[in-house]
């Protein structure tokens, strides 16, 4: 163990000093195609732990580089120092009353800052497209943007204070006059040398114009050197410096934002022109509306993404050369709205188009256009080799020059054989990405990119005076181009501000300013073909999307991070390499703890499901044993879970003769408080009774397996009873205990076992549902998803919280009832896109419903929760128990002793609520 390492583990809890081979790879990723494994990872809860360990960084002459989500696309959030990952301690927010400033974190998400001030009507005004992973420190350290926030709502125009820890520890907190007074005593020479830089920049009005030039479009292109025209006082200079300075000027802390209005009315219109040219014209005159958003697509984004379900027919019939605009324009209200849209459609009248255009208010048509915009890069990422890179460039242009410099752009991707290339991007501020994939294994391949790069920056510079990163920061990717852009006399004042304020180089060194020409083109990241046991891997971006979803984020690996590992397993194996220990750590990171519960699918722009890699390999990891046992418990159904019942009833006599506690140590954490009876077996093969509409009710086997305190209470009796209390007669299908979705096999990797248990039950709910003429409610959101899934429409198959919704709540009277209680949406009814029904059930049946907006996955999985009871441990860690709150509810056994563990309440179907409220209403109505 290194010096480092020890220092380390005296200052901060073990396991918060990452040193295992596994995740350190993991941790060397991130959206870009560099990597750097760091030597260590060192995670940090507050301000005094980033001090120690920058200190101790120092100490051992070893570079330090923050993190935040990691998605940033070009190298610089990674490092073969010492990574500090920032701890959720630092997830911090604060708002002011009125909604107009917000003080908040690095290590907070966006879109959760965002999702907070909406009450009140506002947002923060950067906007990155990776906004619902990326977070505060990097939005700041990368002075992020999006399709909206143009040049005038990013972190440095809507700063309002920063706090900020310089690389000797000291701290200046800009929205404290104490704090303020102090620094300019303790650190004079520092801000007498900013301000001497300034009044240089000043004296130089040739350059003072250039730097005011180059920030009327978007620029991310080295230090944000408008610090130094725009303010005087150098303590404003210092922190508007820090935006956009990529953790290698000093550490933010806490950035303070003016907000800016949410308007709740959108109108959005996708118009057709018939080449670059005149939708570029048209983005001239729209520059002048009132428009919020103009994205542009070229032709072969438009090709890209016309094939996919719900896009406009038109995109396939296109000519050559045609572009799209995306417009959106928002409003306070309807009547301006209109307004907005009349004047914004009195300008494209000017302008030549392909058909007329027509805005849309509906959600859902507004959703479809953007869907359009949103498909074109993981389209491409989608279709590329196995083993290939998807790169995506950022650059701008002033807007007049937008079209020549897209043809251009076009000409040479061309000339350097990237036909695939694709074009979008925020045309109102000449702010254009372009898109292509790349082989970085092969020398002649890393040649062509080098020449394409060097191409394209001259072509940006010399011929535009563009900006070679207009929003996604400079990295190590841009580094070696950034004299280029500025000119020897800017950068060399760029190195004076690296110099002033890490005159160690410990800050993230070789992002921004690096003397190495080549920079770009060395840590390249491999990517080896990895696809063999679930092919939709191999389309990995490695973006980092899925991390907030996922329930072991934090706790062992994420989904990219379980693609990265399984990527470098696979490359070993295909070397003919062992795995090693980063092979054995895979078992539990990678394989024990997912939860298979596939959120991460949910926000994966390329549509991978880590949780289905997970599934394969445990598939391919069973033993011949396991898998014959696996196969014995699906042809003998019926006996293994009569077995796991009297399991479940043997545990619960030893909880009554030793207790909880001792019980769940015992069983290694398997035992829960809560854990229910097991529940005498259903009735089945006929219907309830000889009244009311027919529907056929699968109770599933966990709940036919756990049971509860009386056989009323039992989840099947009670569902049966509100059916009928509904004026259904449900039916029950015949054979019932033999009877499985396949969902539990599934999940250990018997793939093959659980297709048989699914058919085996579409059989039966064909029979009994009379070939599909009633409809069929399971009563466990995991294995309605299995069956809708397996069945692909082939019988009417509703999860209970749909049924309950749809056709039960305009059949109840409700009694509501007062107390709080808790709801939680699990991730099988997340994925089926349930929020709005369950939690217009609960309003239906309680007067406060309380749904935790962190908690995502419980983390049992199925039943992963008995074996490792941290992974549930560590997915409820945010659950806060409102007071007065008696009991949760939820869609899904298994989760619910999970949450029953987790809170001590009692956590049940949410069909028991609606039992309890009908049952009230119908004792109401009777007196
Ligand atoms: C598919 C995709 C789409 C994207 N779209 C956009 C887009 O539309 N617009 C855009 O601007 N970007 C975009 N990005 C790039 C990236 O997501 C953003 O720049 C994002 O804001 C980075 O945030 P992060 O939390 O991931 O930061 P990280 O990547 O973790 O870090 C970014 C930089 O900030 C530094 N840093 C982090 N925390 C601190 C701190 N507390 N103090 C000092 N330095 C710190 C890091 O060292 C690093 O240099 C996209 C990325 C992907 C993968
Ligand atoms: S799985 Fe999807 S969301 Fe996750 S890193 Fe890969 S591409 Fe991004
Ligand atoms: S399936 Fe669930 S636990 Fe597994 S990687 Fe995806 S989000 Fe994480």
């Amino acid at each position: 163990m290194s010096a480092l390492i020890e220092a380390l583990r005296h200052r901060l809890p073990a396991e918060r000093v990452i040193t295992d081979e596994l995740r350190r790879l993991a941790y060397g990723t991130d959206g870009s195609f560099y990597r750097l494994i760091p030597e260590v990872v060192a995670v940090v809860d507050d301000e005094a732990e980033v001090r120690d360990v920058i200190d101790l960084a120092r100490r051992h002459r070893r570079p330090v580089t923050f993190r935040a989500a990691g998605t940033s696309l070009c190298g610089q959030a990674v490092t073969d120092g010492v990574l500090v990952l920032l701890g959720e301690g630092l997830a911090t927010c604060r708002i002011a009353a009125d909604g107009a400033t917000v003080s908040v974190g690095p290590a907070i998400i966006g879109a959760e800052v965002n999702r907070r001030l909406a009450p009140l009507g506002r947002k923060i005004g950067p906007d990155p497209a990776s906004i619902n992973a990326a977070k505060i420190g990097g939005i700041a350290a990368n002075n992020s943007s999006g399709m909206c926030c143009g040049t005038a709502q990013n972190s440095y125009r809507t700063l309002a204070a920063l706090r900020v820890m310089l690389a000797d520890g000291s701290v200046l907190d800009t929205g404290d006059a104490a704090s303020v007074a102090a620094f300019r005593r303790s650190h004079a020479g520092l801000l007498d040398s900013l301000a001497r830089l300034a009044g240089d920049v000043r004296d130089d009005a040739a350059l003072a114009a250039r730097i005011h030039a180059k920030y009327k479009i978007k620029n991310t292109t080295g230090y944000s050197l408008n610090a130094l025209v725009d303010f005087t006082d150098p303590v404003d200079i210092l922190a508007h410096l820090m935006i956009g300075s990529e953790g290698t000027l000093g550490f933010i802390a806490e950035v303070s934002y003016h907000t800016v209005p949410e308007y709740a009315h959108k109108a959005s219109a996708l118009v057709f022109f018939p080449d670059m040219e005149s939708a570029c014209q048209a983005v001239v005159g729209l520059k002048q509306q009132p428009v919020d958003a103009v994205e542009l697509l070229d032709r072969a984004s438009l090709r890209a993404v016309a094939d996919k379900p719900g896009m406009p027919a038109l995109l396939r019939t296109l000519a050559d050369g045609a572009t799209a605009l995306l417009i959106e324009t928002r409003a306070p209200d309807a009547a301006a709205l209109a307004a907005r849209i009349a004047a914004v459609l009195d300008e494209l009248r000017r302008h030549p188009l392909i058909e007329a255009p027509a805005f849309t208010t509906d959600p859902t048509e507004i959703e479809r256009l953007w869907n359009v915009r949103k498909g074109t890069f993981p389209a491409v990422g989608a279709v590329r080799k196995p083993g290939t890179t998807v790169i995506i460039e950022d650059v701008a242009v002033a807007v007049p020059m937008l079209a020549a410099a897209c043809l251009d752009l076009q000409a040479l991707f061309a000339k350097h054989g990237y036909l695939e290339a694709i074009i979008f991007g925020h045309a109102l501020e000449g702010n254009v990405h372009f898109v292509f994939t790349q082989d970085f294994g092969i020398e002649s391949e890393v040649a062509r990119y080098a020449a394409f790069m060097d191409d394209v920056c001259r072509l940006l510079v010399e011929k535009y005076d563009g900006s070679l990163k207009a929003e996604h920061g400079t990295g190590r990717n841009m580094a070696p181009f950034v004299e280029l852009e500025w000119g020897t006399r800017a950068y060399a004042l760029m190195r004076d501000i690296k110099q002033l304020f890490d005159p160690e180089g410990l800050l993230n060194p070789g992002v921004i300013i690096n003397d190495d020409p080549a920079a770009h083109l060395k840590n390249l990241k491999p990517m080896p073909a990895a696809g063999q046991l679930y092919a939709p891997v191999d389309r990995c971006i490695e973006c980092g999307f899925c991390e907030p979803q996922c329930p072991s984020h934090g706790l062992t690996l994420s989904p990219r991070q379980r693609i990265v590992g399984w990527r470098e397993l696979s490359r070993r194996q295909a070397a003919g390499e062992a795995p090693g220990q980063l092979g054995q750590d895979y078992l539990y990171m990678g394989l024990d703890t997912c939860a298979t519960c596939g959120l991460c699918s949910t926000a994966c722009p390329v549509g991978i499901e880590t949780g289905a890699l997970t599934r394969a390999v445990r598939g391919e990891q069973l033993s011949g044993v396991a898998r014959s046992l696996g196969r014995l418990a699906a042809n003998h159904f019926g006996a293994t879970q009569a077995l796991a019942r009297s399991a479940i009833k043997a545990g619960h006599l030893a909880e009554a003769v030793i207790g909880t506690r001792a019980l769940s140590r015992l069983s290694g954490g398997a035992w829960k408080e809560g854990m229910p009876t097991p529940q005498p077996l259903a009735n089945a093969g006929r219907a309830s009774r000889s009244q009311g509409d027919k529907v056929v009710y699968f109770p599933t086997c966990a709940g036919r397996m756990f049971g509860a305190d009386t056989p009323e209470q039992a989840l099947s009796a009670t569902v049966i009873r509100v059916l009928e209390r509904a004026g259904y007669a449900p039916i029950v299908p015949a054979g019932v205990n033999e009877l499985c979705c396949g969902q539990s096999f599934a999940s250990k990797g018997l793939g093959d076992d659980a297709d048989r248990k699914s058919a085996q039950l579409e059989a039966a709910l064909m029979k009994a549902s009379d070939n599909g003429k009633y409809p069929i409610v399971l009563d466990a959101s995991a294995c309605s998803l299995r069956m809708k899934t397996f069945l692909a429409g082939r019988l009417p198959v509703f999860d209970l919280v749909e049924f309950a919704h749809d056709a039960l709540l305009p059949r109840l009277m409700l009694a509501k009832k007062t107390d709080p209680v808790l709801i939680h949406l699990n991730c099988s009814a997340r994925r089926m896109g349930f929020e709005a029904k369950l939690k217009q059930l609960a309003a239906a049946c309680a007067e406060q419903p309380v749904h935790p907006p962190e908690v995502k996955c419980c983390g049992f999985g199925g039943d992963r929760g008995f074996a490792v009871p941290e992974l549930n441990a560590h997915a409820l860690r945010k659950l806060d128990v409102p007071s007065g709150c008696c009991g949760g509810y939820s869609s899904n056994q298994t989760c619910e002793i999970g949450l029953t563990h987790a809170t001590g309440l009692p956590y049940r179907s949410i069909v028991h609520l609606l039992d309890e409220c009908s049952a009230e209403a119908a004792r109401l109505a009777s007196c």
